[in-house]
């Protein structure tokens, strides 16, 4: 039974929240964006058990608990490709005037356009056959209530949710995100921590069979439905070959969630080693085995086996030197950081939008993506890092961390570490 359930609820949320959180997570890094705090914390004594729970309740997606008591006639409309919430007005019957008067009440505070293929659109029917309400989902969160009594009338309505922390540790067999999934961790949160890693570590190459994944992170369970919203990653930790990588999560005095290590220094680097959507290429894991050709005298990069399409990130800030065709490079991008440092980006199948000489672009901001132009054999991405005008080899590059955390921060950080730490054990072994 658990089986059956599981793969059709994770195909799902990697099909609807899969970019969005790659996309949202570099954001966090970015920007650091304050996440919501925690309502309450809870230990979790057995988490398979809690999870199983839950993955059941998202199946039955139990909407009908939220809706008030008088007696309606529930109708639930799946949007289908080509739906539009106008056309499916229409298929109800509503006259035009109707339509475009519900409409306009709705878009003043949400955006139609945003509502997806798959989601549902309820619709209540009292005695008479007639619809005296239309509800759906505005986020996990919020649903959007109209009323059509003699007047229309709209309500958004937060549902209640309980937070709860989990730890989960396993074992890479295959990739870090493939094995994550068989140990029951949401791809959320594996893009999370393939992004959190990805200023240390190139997935294509340093993670070995064995590799020691820990981690502990944060959710939400919306009550009415059971759905779960995947919120910021607490701990995590990769121990290759007897070697650690840890980072905890803290909130700086300028308010900013951060990661740092024990010792109180940031996640973050100047420039990045692996300038890819970490998830699509550790999920080429094998070609460890045929390893696609490495830095050296005659080639002055490396290359990174992805899809094409896949998103290409600027490995740092920096200002946009050069985009266009550059001879065997094919499609090429190269970016000038403010240290020295220059990446390059070649055999792009395309530009990102907006991309072009002179545009300033963030660490973490797409700007081209995979492809084969130029002297390729398939799909991959070459990448360079240079430093004064040399090429230097990006697997062995070590840069500078960001921020460091001193004085009574860093006191606080590491009371906050030791807490956020020893609950981490207490879930997973106690
Ligand atoms: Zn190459």
């Amino acid at each position: 039974m658990f089986r059956i359930l599981r793969y059709p609820i994770i195909i799902s949320l990697i099909s609807s929240g899969y970019f969005l959180f790659i996309s949202e997570y570099f954001k966090l890094l970015d920007n650091n964006v304050l996440k919501r705090e925690i309502v309450n914390k809870e230990i979790i004594e057995d988490k398979k058990e809690i999870i199983l729970d839950k993955q059941e309740k998202i199946t039955s997606s139990n909407i009908k608990k939220s809706i008030d008591k008088i007696q309606y006639d529930q109708k639930n409309i799946e949007i289908l490709q080509g739906d539009t919430f106008v056309s499916i007005l229409e298929n109800l019957n509503f006259k035009q005037k109707k339509i475009y008067e519900i409409v306009s009440k709705i878009e003043d505070s949400f955006d139609l356009k945003k509502i997806k293929t798959g989601e549902i659109i309820s619709v209540f029917e009292n005695n008479f056959g007639e619809i005296k309400k239309i509800e759906f989902f505005k986020d996990p969160e919020t649903i959007i209530s109209i009323n059509l009594d003699q007047e229309i009338d709209l309500n958004i309505r937060e549902l209640t949710k309980e937070s709860f922390v989990e730890s989960k540790e396993y074992t890479i067999l295959e990739s870090l995100f493939s094995d994550g999934i068989k140990n029951d961790v949401s791809p959320d949160i594996l893009v999370k921590i393939i992004g959190l890693f990805s200023f240390d570590l190139d997935f294509q190459r340093d993670i070995r069979v064995n590799t020691l994944v820990s981690i502990s992170y944060e959710f939400d369970e919306i009550i009415e439905t059971g759905k779960l919203v995947y919120n910021d990653i607490k701990y995590a930790s990769i121990i290759i070959d007897g070697k650690q990588l840890e980072y905890f999560k803290f909130i700086t005095d300028d308010g900013y969630v951060d990661y740092f290590n024990r010792e109180g220094k940031n996640v973050k680097k100047s420039i990045l080693k692996t300038p890819l959507d970490g998830a699509k290429i550790s999920s080429s894991f094998g070609m460890r085995k045929h390893p696609i050709s490495g830095f050296n005298k005659m080639h002055k990069g490396v290359d990174f086996a992805a899809p094409t399409g896949t998103p290409i990130y600027a490995g740092g800030n920096g200002i946009i030197e050069y985009v266009g065709r550059n001879g065997g490079y094919g499609k090429y991008i190269r970016i000038r950081h403010n240290n020295g440092y220059k990446t390059a980006y070649a055999h792009l199948s395309n530009y990102k939008k907006g991309i072009s000489k002179g545009v300033r672009v963030n660490q973490g901001e797409v700007i081209g993506y995979v492809g084969s132009t130029g002297n390729s054999t398939g799909p991959h991405l070459h990448y360079e890092i240079i430093y004064q005008n040399k090429h230097i080899n990006p697997l062995k590059l070590k840069l500078p961390s960001g921020k460091i955390l001193e004085g009574e921060e860093l006191e606080k950080f590491k009371e906050e570490y030791k807490i956020i730490y020893a609950d981490h054990l207490s879930m997973l072994y106690e």
